[in-house]
């Protein structure tokens, strides 16, 4: 018999979502991911939970209509990482008319008419908050709602909710071989041990190592993929409101520039075609520049490539020719061969349905209980949406020595399981030792023990954005203290 029903190869939004459906119906799950989970693009997305209302100007008013729902199924099952927000685009005179964004938004509207989020509405921007950081020249916006995640947590609490539900979840586990025949037999360096494992059925969701994984591991034919590779910046607060603006750019795109860990702003996204090693992504200039030159139309503050404290990118396959925010998902099943499914690109926002429907397709395979991710909270996340304030306000009460800003991040991090980490905490120094003014050891053990996190960068710019923020020297003592952690 072989050690499991459906081995996963990669770590990343496709691969952890389809390992937290799977294992809850009942399937024996492995999950492998060479580096960290979310290291790939999956740390790299727009982080909107959104109908995509630039999908109305391309006529996709059902696909649009079926991510508004996902988006109210996310603040349900994810109501820590999952942040409802007021989108703002101001009204460009030589962009899109007004009367044409209002129409759009009145669409938007009716099509998410069973949310419990603020409709639509329109704001004089010379008496407003929204209007401060803008250009004098601005005298009118549209404000809407829509939502924002954590993409990177979202991909680490899929894996904390697969695992707990009986997945092996394993990072720094490279596959390097998949032999085919009535069952997989996959060969991997695990944490630099070679080790073999079988499995009745083979997801290949290694984003942009997708062609390359089914040539050189799988030796199976690759699917027709390009490469993409997709820009954002972080540059320091350019405004003081909390609502997201969204830029009509002179080629007319969007682009989204949102508060980002309290003191920045992200901006993004910019893509383009990709050539090169997936695992080496990073921010040109001239991507920087096409992104400070977008903001420069609307903000008062001007910003330059100068002025951008990261870059965070990322590549990922998309199925040539291109369709915007299309997945890709193939079945591959013959007569007496173990099943071969791939699965890459799509947007965040759909990952839970597109995992729903991937495993369902194994239903010809194997007997499973029904769907279920639609319905139960990720780990932590088993309160109402409207409710993350009095949450955090639970929290100070608890803990006193928390600030109000402390509270909200570890709320939004871990929901209701804050309590496993801060525990019977009375003051600050039962925590362990401090790196910079957020982190404590109690966190970073608990992130090492339940979240994988083996390094510095797991912990600074994956299960949190601290990395921003903390002084060298104390990166360097977190890197020490995690060497020497016994978290066994
Ligand atoms: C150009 C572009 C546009 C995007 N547009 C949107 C958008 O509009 N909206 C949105 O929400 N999101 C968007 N995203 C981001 C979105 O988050 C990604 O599409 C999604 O996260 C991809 O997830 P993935 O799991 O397929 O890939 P990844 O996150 O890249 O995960 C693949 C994982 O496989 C692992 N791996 C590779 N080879 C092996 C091996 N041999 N053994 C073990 N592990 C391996 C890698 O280390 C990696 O972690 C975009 C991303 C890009 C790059």
């Amino acid at each position: 018999m072989a050690d499991y029903d459906l081995a996963i190869i990669g770590g990343g939004m496709n691969g952890t979502s389809v390992a937290r459906d799977a294992a809850g119906r009942g399937l024996r799950v492995i999950l492998l991911e060479q580096g960290d989970l979310g290291s790939g693009a999956s740390s790299a997305s727009p982080r909107l939970i959104h109908g995509d209302l630039a999908g109305l100007e391309r006529r996709h008013v059902f696909r649009v209509r079926a991510a508004l729902k996902e988006r109210d199924i996310w603040l349900r099952i994810a109501p820590h990482l999952v942040r409802p927000m007021r989108f703002a685009i101001p009204a460009h005179a030589e962009e899109r008319p007004p009367w044409q964004l209002r129409s759009w938004l009145l669409l938007y509207d009716r099509l998410a008419s069973r949310s419990r989020l603020p409709r639509s509405t329109t704001v004089d921007v010379t008496h407003h908050p929204i209007g401060n950081a803008l250009k004098r020249s601005f005298g009118t916006a549209f404000e809407y709602s829509d939502c924002v995640v954590d993409d990177s947590r979202l991909v680490v609490l899929n894996a904390v909710d697969a695992a707990s539900r009986g997945a092996d979840v394993c990072t720094g586990a490279r596959v390097t071989r998949a032999d085919r025949g009535e069952t997989w037999r996959l060969a991997m360096i695990d944490r630099g041990y070679r080790r073999v494992t079988t499995a009745r059925s083979l997801l290949n969701a290694t984003g942009a190592w997708t062609a390359s994984v089914a040539d050189t591991v799988l030796r199976v034919a690759a699917p027709p993929l390009g490469t993409v590779q997709i820009n954002q910046i972080v540059v320091r607060r350019l405004f003081d409101c909390d609502n997201v603006y969204v830029l009509q750019n002179s080629d007319r795109r969007l682009i989204f520039a949102s508060p980002y860990e309290r003191d920045f702003t992200l901006i993004g996204t910019i893509d383009h075609a990709f050539k090169g090693d997936p695992a080496v992504v990073a921010t040109g200039i001239r991507d920087a520049a096409y992104l400070c030159d977008a903001a420069n139309r609307y903000f008062r503050e001007p910003i330059a490539a100068i002025d951008v404290v990261r870059g965070v990118s990322g590549a990922n396959s998309i199925l040539e020719p291109r369709h915007d925010g299309d997945a890709t998902m193939s079945l591959d099943f013959r007569r007496g061969m173990a099943p071969l499914i791939t699965l890459c690109g799509g947007d965040v926002t759909t990952s839970r349905r597109r995992a729903e429907q991937v495993v369902s397709e194994l239903t010809r395979f194997y007997s499973m209980t029904p769907r279920w991710t639609a319905t139960m909270p990720l780990p932590g996340g088993d309160f109402a949406w409207h409710r993350f304030e009095t949450e955090v306000d639970i929290a100070r009460d608890r803990w006193r020595f928390l600030s109000e800003e402390q509270a909200r991040r570890l709320v939004a991090a871990y929901g209701l399981n804050v309590k496993d980490i801060l525990g019977d905490a009375k003051q600050k120094a039962d925590l362990g030792p401090a790196f910079g003014p957020e982190l404590t050891g109690a966190e970073v053990r608990y992130l090492m023990r339940r979240e994988w996190a083996r390094f510095p960068d797991d912990i600074l710019w994956r299960r949190s954005k601290l990395g921003l923020t903390m002084p060298q020297a104390d990166r360097e003592a977190l890197a020490t203290f995690m060497a020497a952690a016994d978290v066994s």
